[in-house]
């Protein structure tokens, strides 16, 4: 292949390849029990599978509607109005697409341009900060607290200025495992009030909380759903992070422009995985029965590493774990896992990377969507550091 011998003008100078690709490839090169990405290492429901492939038999091979399947996007509706009691028109205020990933990016694309203020708040999931700054924006950090996550409302508030454009929050949250209490959503909305900054709530984990939590959906706040992206993926609630589904709803006035940049970023999402998705989720158990299901292998976890050198404080949602290991390394936290993973054959992800300025507490995420054996034989190998 000839060489591109010009000089490429990046738009994302600082990026590099996502930790979760970098601890995926060492997990392999080690043969290491892999707690690093978050994903299921067991299988879907069957049933699931067998209703893709008869759609496909059936003929949706083709280009689904550009908004998505409308039998798919009643049963969000429904679910929604169900859940948070905000019904969403399935007309004009749900668009499927493809994964979070896509509904986040698309967002901020329709309404970020050069110059615009995004506040985020760390620390945060990786794909945000890209997005912003491939369409000229600015992101402007909020740190949660090192210990307890929270977020301190006072210094949010003063971060808010002329140019902020759109707010993003993500619970329940990755990587702390923590959720937004109605006061913390109270406060959003109290905060954002008379101002008209849009907001990407990021609620994908919306099903995996624990010990009887509560998800407070901003769907569920007049003064947020009025102004809000819910964003959700299929990816985490029926374990198919690989088929890429996933879902935003919001205000038609809002809705109308995020469509005008959705048809030309991809048109459409997979017509077939949609239609099976649209019979799936009309058994409510499908979904609701995940706070269960993960609160179980939590607890698994957790059991097994009680007599850990590991500090924890037990996830309240997400199916991740953080883990303060200062009790056995005082290593910057990308040295304690590239060891863990090398040494004790253990991937997991470091959490500085997701901090502002790379601040680092001697915290590891570990993912704990796996199988009850995979999660014994971890414990077994992290009991003994
Ligand atoms: N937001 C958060 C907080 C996530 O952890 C993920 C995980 N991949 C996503 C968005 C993206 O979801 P999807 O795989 O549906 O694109
Ligand atoms: N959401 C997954 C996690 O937080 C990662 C998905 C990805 O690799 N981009 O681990």
């Amino acid at each position: 292949m000839p060489k591109y011998n010009h000089k490429i003008f990046s738009k994302l100078p600082n990026v590099r390849t996502t930790i979760f690709t970098t601890m995926g490839q060492l997990a392999q090169k080690h043969e290491a029990i892999n707690l690093s990405q978050g994903f299921p290492n067991f299988e879907p429901d069957p049933t699931l599978i067998d209703l893709v492939s008869q759609a496909m038999k059936q003929g949706y091979n083709q280009y689904a509607p550009m908004a998505g399947v409308m039998e798919l996007r009643e049963g969000i509706s429904k679910k929604l109005e169900q859940l948070y009691g905000r019904r969403y028109n399935p007309d004009n205020e749900i668009t499927v697409t493809i994964g979070a990933t896509q509904a986040i990016f698309t967002i901020i694309t329709a309404f970020i341009g050069h110059g615009d203020e995004v506040m985020v708040i760390k620390p945060a999931y990786d794909c945000y900060e890209p997005a912003i700054e491939v369409n000229g924006g600015i992101p402007v950090f909020v740190q949660l607290s090192n210990t307890d996550f929270k977020v301190d409302w006072q210094e949010f508030r003063s971060k808010i200025t002329s140019k902020t454009k759109m707010v993003i929050i993500n619970t329940p949250h990755n990587p702390s495992g923590t959720i937004f209490s109605k006061e913390d959503m109270l406060q959003l909305q109290q905060s954002l009030d008379k101002t008209d900054i849009i907001v990407i709530s990021d609620e994908v984990y919306e099903h995996i909380i624990f010990d009887g939590l509560v998800h407070e959906s901003a769907s569920k706040f007049d003064g947020l759903a009025s102004r809000t992206f819910v964003c959700g993926s299929f990816g985490k609630t029926f374990h198919i992070t690989g088929w890429k589904m996933g879902y935003c709803a919001g205000p038609a006035e809002l809705m109308h422009e995020f469509r005008k940049t959705h048809q030309f970023n991809v048109f459409s999402a997979d017509h077939a995985v949609q239609k099976a998705l649209a019979s799936y989720l009309k058994e409510p158990q499908h979904y609701l029965g995940l706070n269960q299901f993960y609160q179980e292998k939590r607890n698994l976890f957790l059991e097994g590493l009680s007599s850990s050198r590991f500090k924890i404080k037990p996830s309240q949602g997400t199916y991740f774990q953080l883990v303060d290991y200062s009790g056995i390394s005082q290593e910057p936290d990308e040295v304690f896992a590239e060891r863990l993973v090398t040494e004790h054959r253990i991937a997991s992800i470091p959490i500085s990377g997701f901090n502002t300025k790379g601040i680092d507490k001697h915290l590891v995420r570990f993912c704990f969507a796996k199988t009850n054996e995979t999660l014994e034989k971890a414990t077994e190998i992290l009991c003994k550091l």
